[in-house]
């Protein structure tokens, strides 16, 4: 696929995302990406919104810069936004990639993802400010959050936007793959949000929604003021491994 064509999905991917029924991101909240071949990518500029946002308002980067520089000598915000810039492919352009470049250059580095959707949902941020939600994300509560959302989600403990959580995201995905054995579908940031990972932009906006729907069936769940029945490890396996939840995933993704 070209470049221009993996931006044209990337631009559709990140306008749907924005949209305002799906209450995941205000103002300029979240970012977005598309890996184009090996070693470039697409990422939405600094301080744009994602609602409208238009193909100009995107940067193709050099990724492998980046992804050293992750398992490198820890960068300020001096130093990551230098390095941001001048891993520009076109050193003319206008606009300056967004800090969460360096995060979005590793994960598009992992088998199979080819975008990468980083929102703030509101219903799943609200559970990302209690204590339990590193036990929550390792729950599943019915069968299709299994198919988009994965057998469970990656939790990454707060720390600062920028090299900081590039480099925490790094570690929790790689602790990740090493118990779970598979690269996760969801990522849930505490205390900041989601990111959700795909081979096609199809994959990104059904992990982003069933995350979505999860969250409030979790809340409602727990407003019922009863014990919450989560799945249990041998009902979630059987889902993911079922095949005609493969070929559903076929379907619903485009793989
Ligand atoms: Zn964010």
């Amino acid at each position: 696929m070209s470049s221009a064509d993996v931006l044209h999905r990337l631009v559709g991917m990140t306008q749907a995302l924005a949209s305002p029924v799906e209450d995941l991101v205000i103002l300029a909240e979240g970012n977005t990406s598309a890996a184009v071949g090996e070693g470039a990518f697409w990422v939405k500029a600094s301080g744009c919104s994602m609602v409208g946002i238009q193909p100009s308002q995107f940067v193709l980067l050099d990724r492998d810069a980046l992804c050293a520089a992750i398992s490198g000598p820890t960068l300020n915000d001096g130093e990551a936004r230098a390095l941001l810039n001048g891993s520009r492919v076109d050193p003319e352009c206008p606009e300056v990639p967004s800090t969460e470049a360096l995060m979005h250059a590793w994960l598009l580095s992992l088998p199979g993802v080819g975008y990468v959707g980083h929102t703030h949902p509101t219903p799943l941020l609200g559970l990302l400010c209690v204590e339990s939600a590193r036990r929550w994300a390792g729950e599943r509560l019915f069968p299709d959050e299994v198919v988009c959302c994965g057998p469970r989600s990656c939790f990454v403990d707060y720390v600062a936007p920028g090299f900081p959580l590039a480099v925490a995201i790094a570690t929790a995905v790689t602790t990740f793959r090493e118990d779970v054995g598979i690269v996760p579908k969801t990522l849930w940031l505490a205390n900041h949000g989601l990111i959700a990972l795909g081979a096609t932009p199809e994959e990104v906006l059904s992990a982003s929604r069933m995350t979505v729907k999860a969250a409030r069936a979790r809340v409602a769940a727990l407003a019922a003021g009863e014990p919450v029945r989560a799945l249990t490890a041998a009902e979630i396996d059987f889902i993911y491994r079922w095949p005609d939840e493969h070929f559903r995933q076929q379907r619903l993704f485009g793989r």
